[in-house]
């Protein structure tokens, strides 16, 4: 099957509304053709609230969802040229995994013959050209999920919707329907939203993440720049940073502020106007501090060790500077220092990755 002509999304001003909850809020979102982005976030935030709009099977209270410039939020589900795959396939029983596949375009009015070549890529794309005569019940997990994928794909959709399409499948096979979902995307350059709640599928897959809150987008970025730079607390939070201080600014200059931990003194480049005095909040992923000697010349941050355990392909240590404690990453190589409980060490907090958080 060839590369589609990708098709572009808009979300202006977009919201939902359930009696008085708001569920969505005037959410803007661009979803570049032939890219795809995941919404992330807790249970409640509202994502599969923008999916179901997104695919027509919600109303929109207000707002304009744009497919290449057009406004489709009042079209019917049918209409909107759109393939999804849900977490409980939902394909239909009676029929062979071909029926299946070829459900959508026989609705469409494509000829047996368009049917019978596009059916046959498809499945050779998803690699289950030897179970085209099974049924759904004589299928696994995962090989369900391809044929829901192959469904969803074959009609050619200006957008495809993904819902937490993984779910149900155990780690292993997960981890390989990631790989085979992420080379489809790309290689049909289909424009895709995914919804789910597993931050690494959304690293791993995704080229964009929106990470929700409250019906709102709280931080849309790469997912590289998501994971090392997380903006507001709420997102460092959600991704797992367990280094989040309250602090306050003490000096500034030009792209920094200096600010307090512990009754010591920490640079962090900023570009926001923070006043001095101000209260403020930092957080550093663990490997982004490094353990050395207390007598080390560099600046850090003086610290004694709580706890270290080697975990896997690190050694996790437990520190604590001016009664708050602080978690730092080595890596565990044979000939890597190792530090002792109890031993006086300094922390270089690596400034790229110090943050200063929105409010
Ligand atoms: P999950 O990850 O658990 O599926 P989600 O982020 O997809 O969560 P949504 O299903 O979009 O969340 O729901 C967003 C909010 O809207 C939730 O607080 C939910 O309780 C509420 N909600 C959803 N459907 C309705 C409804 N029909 N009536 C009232 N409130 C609703």
């Amino acid at each position: 099957m060839e590369t589609l002509k990708s098709s572009t999304l808009q979300l202006r001003q977009l919201t939902k509304r359930y009696s008085n909850f708001e569920a969505v809020r005037n959410l803007d979102l661009n979803v570049p053709s032939g890219s795809l982005l995941t919404l992330l976030g807790p249970s409640g935030c509202g994502k599969s609230t923008v999916l179901r709009m997104v695919a027509g099977f919600l109303n929109v209270t207000s707002g304009e969802i744009l497919v290449d410039g057009q406004d489709i939020s009042r079209v019917e589900p049918n209409f909107r040229d759109i393939g999804m795959v849900f977490q409980n396939y939902a394909l239909f029983p009676h029929m062979t995994v071909e029926s299946n596949i070829a459900f959508g375009l026989k609705m469409r009015g494509v000829s047996k013959d368009e049917q019978a070549v596009r059916v046959r890529d498809v499945l050779e794309m998803v690699q289950l050209t030897h179970l085209a005569d099974r049924y759904p019940s004589q299928l696994s997990g995962g090989q369900q999920q391809r044929v829901a994928l192959a469904r969803a794909v074959v009609i050619k959709p200006k957008l495809l919707l993904l819902d937490e399409p993984l779910g149900a499948l155990d780690r292993h096979l997960r981890e390989g329907l990631q790989a085979e979902l992420r080379d489809l995307q790309r290689k049909l350059g289909i424009t895709s939203i995914l919804v789910t709640h597993d931050q690494d599928e959304a690293l791993y897959l995704s080229d964009y993440i929106a990470v929700m809150n409250g019906g709102c987008i709280e931080q849309l970025d790469t997912p590289i720049a998501l994971y090392d730079r997380p903006q507001t607390e709420f997102v460092a939070r959600f991704l797992g940073v367990p280094n989040i201080f309250p602090s306050k600014v003490v000096s500034k200059s030009e792209g920094e502020v200096v600010i307090e931990l512990g009754g010591q003194k920490v640079v962090v480049p900023t570009t926001e106007a923070k006043p001095v005095g101000s209260d403020c909040k930092i957080s550093i992923r663990p490997s982004h501090i490094e353990l050395v000697a207390q007598d080390d010349a560099r600046m850090g941050l003086v610290s004694v060790i709580n706890s270290a355990h080697e975990l896997g392909e690190r050694i996790v240590y437990h520190c604590e500077v001016g009664g708050h404690k602080i978690e730092a990453n080595a890596p565990r190589t044979s000939n890597s220092a190792r530090f002792a409980v109890g031993q006086a060490v300094k922390l270089l907090l690596d400034p790229a990755h110090t943050i200063l958080l929105r409010d």
